[in-house]
């Protein structure tokens, strides 16, 4: 993993900035997410966070203690760059940042959901990037993954 710095971290917050408009969206009740996928300087792809197909019958996150009900914001903008831009998803960067209730972005810890981590691998993702309290860091998609596997509470 990389921190960036310079011209490389402006882009970042940019597309950070840009995460964090789709998790304002998010229906989850537990923690609002959003993820954009961006190629040659365009969003491919993005998702918050919420039931599936965004239905609020059954339960969503928060309602009461329980696995969660989530379509992670990961998963959704995978989906929809496979859907809208599936030949530019091969070698594209993954932008993933949780809001507060206020809609500011929060920090990120480390990496840990090895499904997000699996998926982005399998359709080619080449960098996924988490806002890290020491700044943004770009992992090389399979880095993410081992790490994801190393921190994963699910063994
Ligand atoms: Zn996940």
């Amino acid at each position: 993993m990389e921190y960036l710095s310079g011209h490389q971290e402006e882009e970042a917050v940019t597309w950070m900035n840009e995460a964090a408009r789709v998790a304002r969206g998010a229906l989850c009740l537990a923690t609002k997410c959003g993820t954009v996928i961006v190629k040659d300087g365009a969003i491919i792809g993005e998702g918050y966070n919420g039931p599936p197909l965004d239905k609020t019958e059954g339960r969503i996150c928060g309602e009461e203690i329980g696995p969660s009900t989530c379509v992670h914001s990961e998963w959704r903008a995978i989906f929809d760059a496979l859907r809208n831009n599936p030949e530019k998803i091969k070698g594209s960067k993954l932008y993933f940042v949780r809001v507060d209730e206020e809609g500011d972005t929060k920090r990120s810890g480390n990496p840990t959901c090895t499904v997000c981590s699996r998926m982005a691998l399998d359709v080619g993702i080449d960098k996924f990037l988490l806002w890290h309290k020491e700044g943004i860091g770009e992992y090389g998609t399979g880095e993410y993954n081992r790490l994801s596997y190393e921190h994963t509470s699910e063994k």
